[in-house]
Formats: structure tokens, C-alpha cells, sequence
């Protein structure tokens, strides 16, 4: 480094140059201030660590010695060199090579300032779940006006659907319908159920959103909740799978989700209900609701705008669907159910009262439960769902204490990191639950010994005894992984979120930056992020508001100015950049013939720079003179 610092020091322009060991250390940087304020230095080169990490650090340093942040440039020493490079003097000559571009280049820097725009206090969340509806009542409670958006007729997510959670194993419904209640009762949020985020834009601070609401044909205002048209409709019986009860048990065309739901306001469903077919239904419903009328046939989707100054979306995870492993036998075989089928199926206010009853109408005596089902498999998903292990130990002491079955659980890995996770487990074995590592190959109904006869027969191989066994049971569990959302690619363009390679949505940084995104103003709670628990899902909700609380309160944003700009003179009017932005910064201003550029979107990725045929779009920071220079300086 000593050498590098001579080498700089000859250099066209360098007045002073020095070798520092931590220059980011407050003595490194206190040097730095130093020799501004001494020498009246107008341009700072450091050559060291990431700018990825330090470049913030350094540019504060150059205003704090008086002079515009952005008249400093960094050297990447350690990626570029340190550890690309195993031959020091090749190494050192490399480093002298890019020192020697960035005094070239620093010479074209030019003074920038940071853009300042007010932020909207209001947040719109997406997705009702434990995730939403935490992040909501955060945010709601620090007096910030909240539009909770949700797509269901009703709040609570998977998690209303269960009948205890791991490991403590409290009543969901006990500790879930209070929130929701406070959600519903909240003046500071604005429920949006049966509702959908249609289109977005604006930038960080000042969002427009276009949501739409989709026809319940009863109306919220004038409904009480009642429940009479229910109860008055003409089929006696529900004849459509219910939703909330995974095709467990059947609902009528007006029904409410379940009893707890929030808001309490059935929905028609046109699929189902007569009057919508024929016209011809007696409509005894209407005449339940009386004077409130309503039930109005009428409604169709209407379209509500907000503005919002920040964006959390948590819209969750669906079960992965069984059938796409056809090995198992799910859809073929009745006693083969889903998990969170089982999750209906135990619960007291489920489509049997608690009661374990199989399809075929008997209870079971012998209970397989078959782990990593859509995880840790090449086939469908590689990673680790994360929550099967803990929910499969949770339903196989639930199954158990229902029906006195004897429950194997069949593991690849028994997974139990957490609080009181481990202790759950030992719990499970000390109760006789068997548990037996090894990946079940098939779920067959072809009896080879008197044994096996009318049942399911699991052939797995037992890797802690070394040897393929083959267990017949009555019912078959499959612990069901969590996957990305089968809409998350779009609900991803119109934030503009980035996925990853497994489709969950992308957080900025997985260490420092987990909830927030590469969208400025837009963060993530939950599952929609990869799978996690409850508990976690609530923590990353409650980081989601402290975020969007940390934005808001500021009072106004401020964007760094590595953004790209257009040169109106010399733009031809191609419009090649609006259809390449991927941000959707630039729009044709079609009174002067130009494109314009609103840097509030811009990212400065470049795109429309390199695509624009004139060069009329150039981007501050990498401006043409200053990739010259750093191109010949790597060069003379
Ligand atoms: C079978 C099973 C059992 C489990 N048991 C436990 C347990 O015992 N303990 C535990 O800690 N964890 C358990 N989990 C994990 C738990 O389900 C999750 O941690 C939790 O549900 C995550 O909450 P969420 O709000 O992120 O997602 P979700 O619960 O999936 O909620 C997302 C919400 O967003 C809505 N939504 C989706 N897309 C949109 C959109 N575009 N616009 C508007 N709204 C939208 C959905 O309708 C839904 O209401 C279990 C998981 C499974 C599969």
C-alpha cells in the first residue's frame, strides 16, 4: 500500500497522498477532513475495502471537510484486486492501474445534490394475514392512517385456518380473532377486503394506487351481520366446496368464511346462486335482510384510488399442491389428506367439530405423516420450508390425542430450531410417537401380507437401521410445503419487486436490509418473503412498520442523485428508453417531443443510457468524460 500511495502521489493533479490502514476509522477519516480543510482539495480518491459498504461513509467525510459529497471517488480494492488476485506485485500493479483511472476520472466529477420530495403519512398493506395484519396495527397504533388491502372476503390468512401452533400449542382462533377484531375496530385503518391492488405508481413518499373491489352484491353499510340470509337460502345444504375448509366441507352460494371472519359480511357467490344463473330464485334471502336491504344483485367491481407514502406487502405463501407427486397417492387414495386439511380436521370448530373421521368414515388406528413434502426435493422445491418439521410434530400430538392412533412421523431431517422447538420434540417422543429418518418412496394400496390388507402401505427406506421397511397405516399425512403465491410474479411487477430464484420476493439485503426492497418505500412481512413461523412472520411485520414509521416521520425522502437524465435538446424522440426503462421513469412528453425522465422513479441502472441511439440520456456519475478518462487511465 505504501507503494500505491507513492505511485498516487506522482499523479497529474494529486497534491497530497497517503497510506492509512482503517482510513474508515474515525482517525482515518479525521485525516481526510484534515487535508481538505488544509490543502483545499476539491477532489477525493480513496483506494480500499467495498464502496458497496464504505463509499457512504467516505462521501460523508468529504461534506463534513466542506467540500460536495460527490466529488469523491472509490477504488474497490478488495473485490477488484484483493481477492481476485493471488500475485501481489500483479496485484499492486493492478491496484496502480485503477488508482490511476480514478484521479483521471475524479477530474470530470462534477457537484451534485441529493433531490428532497414530502412523503404521503398514509400506508397501504397488502395481504391480510398474521403478517398484514400485525404491520397494520403497528403502524396504526403510531397514529399513521393504514389501507389494509385483501384479497379474501375476510382477514387472517392461513393462520386462522389452524386449531393450535407450535410449540406452545395456543388456540390460533384465541390469539388471531382478537387482532382481527382490533383491526375492524381500529379508526385508523381503512379494511379493504374482497379487494385487490389493480395498478401502482408514483414513487417512494407519494404512491398511487388503484385497488379493486370486487362485488360481495351485499352491501358493507347497510349489512349487520346477521347472518338471516344465510340461514334463509333456498339450499338447505352448502353445495360448494368451502374454501376455508379446504373442500372439507360444503358452503352455500351466501356464506361468511367462518364464523370469527372479519369483517363479518357474507358474500354471493354468482358461481352458486340461482338468481344469477336463472333469475328465477325466490330470493328468500332479500327477504331475510328485510328493511336493512343489503343484498344488492347489482353490484359489480368498482375501482378506488389511494395515496400512500409506503408500501408493505405480505401477501404470504400457498400450500404446495400434493397432486404434483402422484407417488403419495393424494386425490387417488381418500385417506391420504394435506396437511393443512389435517389443520380442519382437529379443529373443534372444523367441518367435523374436532372429530378425526377419515373419508371413508372410519377412524383411524395407525397415522403416517410424511415430512419435506414440496421441499428439499430437486424434483419440486430445494429449500427447506422451515415450518413442516415443528407443524408436523404439532399435528402428530393433535392426531394422537384425537384418536389414540399410532403416529409415525417420517423425516429426512428432524429440523427444530427455535424457542422451546426442541423441547416440543422430546415432548412428541416421550408421548410414543415413533419418528423415523428416511424419505417415503410411495404410498401403495397393494397388500403383501395379511397385515397390509385395506391399507395404506408406506415404503420407505429406514436410513437409521440401514433397511427398506414398508408400514401399512389407515391415513397418510403429507406435511405439505410452503411455495411463492401463484400470482407473486405479478403482484412483483407492480411494485416492482425482484424474486428469488425460488420466486419469493427479494429483500435488499438478507442480513441488513430484510424487510426493505429494491423498490425505495416498499418493504416485505411474512411468508411472502420465504417461509418462516408466526413468530417470525410477526417480528418481520413489526420491522415492516418500524420502516415504513422511520420513512414517513422523516417528512420528506431524499434521492441520491446517481440518476440517469435526458438532454431535451438533443433527444430525437425515439422513445427506445421508456419502452427499456425497467422502472418506468420515463415518459414521452408528447407537447415538446421528447422523452422525460422523473428521477424521483429512476434507479440509474443505466438501461436507457446505453439504449439511447442520440446520447441524449447520460447518467450523473457515469457521465461519457468520466468513463474516458477511467478507461485511458487504466490504459496510458
Ligand atoms: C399446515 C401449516 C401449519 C402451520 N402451523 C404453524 C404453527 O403451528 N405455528 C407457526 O408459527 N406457524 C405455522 N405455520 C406457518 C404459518 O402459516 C405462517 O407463518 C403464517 O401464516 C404467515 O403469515 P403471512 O401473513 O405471511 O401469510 P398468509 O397467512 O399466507 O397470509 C397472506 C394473506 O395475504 C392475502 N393475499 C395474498 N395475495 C394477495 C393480494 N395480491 N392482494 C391482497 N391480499 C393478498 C391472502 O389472501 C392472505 O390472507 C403453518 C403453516 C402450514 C402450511
Amino acid at each position: 500500500m505504501i507503494r500505491l500511495a507513492e505511485t498516487a502521489g506522482k499523479l497529474p493533479g494529486v497534491v497530497v497522498s497517503r497510506e492509512y490502514k482503517y482510513a474508515c476509522s474515525d482517525p482515518g477519516q479525521d485525516m481526510i477532513v484534515q487535508d481538505v480543510r488544509k490543502y483545499g482539495l476539491n477532489r477525493v480518491v480513496v483506494a480500499s475495502c467495498s464502496p458497496h459498504l464504505h463509499e457512504l461513509t467516505f462521501r460523508k467525510t468529504v461534506a463534513t471537510a466542506g467540500q460536495n459529497p460527490y466529488l469523491f471517488h472509490m477504488v474497490n480494492i478488495r473485490e477488484h484486486v484483493s481477492w481476485v488476485t493471488e500475485d501481489p506485485e500483479a496485484a499492486t500493479a493492478k491496484a496502480e492501474a485503477l488508482v490511476k483511472a480514478a484521479v483521471l476520472r475524479a477530474a470530470f466529477l462534477r457537484e451534485l445534490e441529493p433531490r428532497r420530495f414530502p412523503v404521503n403519512p398514509n400506508v397501504l398493506v397488502v395481504g391480510g394475514g398474521i403478517a398484514g395484519i400485525h404491520t397494520a396495527l403497528t403502524l396504526a397504533n403510531a397514529n399513521k392512517q393504514v389501507y389494509l388491502v385483501e384479497r379474501e372476503p375476510t382477514i387472517g390468512g392461513h393462520m386462522a385456518q389452524f386449531d393450535k401452533t407450535f410449540p406452545t400449542l395456543d388456540c390460533a382462533a384465541c390469539i388471531l380473532t382478537p387482532k382481527m377484531t382490533a383491526v375492524k375496530q381500529h379508526p385508523n385503518i381503512h379494511l379493504m377486503t374482497y379487494c385487490e391492488v389493480g395498478e401502482v405508481s408514483g414513487f417512494v413518499g407519494s404512491f398511487k394506487v388503484k385497488v379493486k373491489k370486487y362485488p360481495r352484491y351485499i352491501d358493507e353499510d347497510k349489512c349487520t351481520g346477521c347472518g338471516e340470509c344465510i340461514e334463509a337460502c333456498i339450499f338447505k345444504e352448502g353445495k360448494t366446496p368451502s374454501e376455508f375448509d379446504v373442500g372439507l366441507s360444503k358452503r352455500k352460494p351466501v356464506y361468511l368464511s367462518f364464523p370469527q371472519a372479519v369483517p363479518p359480511i357474507p358474500v354471493i357467490d354468482p358461481e352458486a346462486c340461482i338468481e344469477f344463473k336463472s333469475h328465477k330464485c325466490p330470493k328468500s334471502c332479500v327477504e331475510a335482510c328485510g328493511d336493512r336491504a343489503a343484498i344488492d344483485f347489482t353490484q359489480t367491481t368498482r375501482e378506488v384510488e389511494l395515496e400512500v407514502g409506503a408500501v408493505v406487502v405480505a401477501t404470504g405463501f400457498k400450500p404446495f399442491d400434493a397432486r404434483r407427486l402422484p407417488q403419495y397417492g393424494y386425490g387417488k387414495h381418500p385417506n391420504v389428506y394435506t396437511s393443512l386439511e389435517v389443520e380442519r380436521l382437529v379443529n373443534a370448530s372444523g367441518p367435523t367439530l374436532g372429530q378425526v373421521v377419515m373419508r371413508d368414515g372410519r377412524k383411524p388406528e395407525s397415522i403416517g405423516v410424511l415430512h419435506c413434502i414440496g421441499s428439499r426435493d430437486e424434483n419440486t422445491n430445494r429449500y427447506c420450508s422451515r415450518v413442516c418439521c415443528m407443524y408436523s410434530l404439532k399435528l402428530a400430538h393433535l392426531l394422537k390425542e384425537k384418536t389414540g392412533a399410532h403416529i409415525y412421523n417420517f423425516y429426512i431431517d428432524m429440523r427444530t430450531p427455535g424457542k422451546g422447538f426442541e423441547e416440543f420434540y422430546k415432548r412428541l417422543l416421550e408421548e410414543g410417537i415413533s419418528c423415523i429418518r428416511g424419505k417415503v418412496a410411495e404410498v401403495s394400496t397393494w397388500p403383501q401380507s395379511p397385515a397390509e390388507e385395506g391399507k395404506l402401505v408406506l415404503r420407505v427406506e429406514d436410513t437409521l437401521l440401514g433397511a427398506v421397511r414398508r408400514i401399512p397405516v389407515d391415513m397418510v399425512v403429507l406435511s405439505v410445503g410452503l411455495e411463492p403465491q401463484a400470482d407473486s410474479g405479478q403482484t412483483g411487477r407492480l411494485f416492482n419487486l425482484g424474486c428469488s430464484s425460488d420466486g419469493w420476493f427479494l429483500e435488499r439485503h438478507p442480513k441488513l436490509a430484510p424487510v426493505d426492497t429494491f423498490t425505495d418505500g416498499v418493504f416485505l412481512a411474512g411468508c411472502c418473503q420465504g417461509p418462516k413461523d408466526i413468530p417470525d412472520t410477526v417480528a418481520q411485520g413489526g420491522v415492516a412498520a418500524a420502516q415504513s414509521l422511520a420513512l414517513i416521520d422523516k417528512g420528506c425522502v431524499e434521492i441520491e442523485p446517481v440518476t440517469a437524465f435526458i438532454d431535451q435538446e438533443i433527444c430525437s424522440g425515439c422513445q427506445i428508453c421508456i419502452a427499456m426503462c425497467p422502472y418506468t421513469a420515463i415518459q414521452f412528453d408528447s407537447e415538446k417531443s421528447v422523452a422525460a425522465l422523473n428521477e424521483a422513479l429512476c434507479k440509474g441502472c443505466g438501461t436507457c443510457v446505453a439504449a439511447c441511439p442520440s446520447g441524449a440520456a447520460q447518467q450523473n456519475l457515469f457521465l461519457d468524460e468520466q468513463l474516458f478518462a477511467e478507461v485511458q487511465g487504466v490504459l496510458v
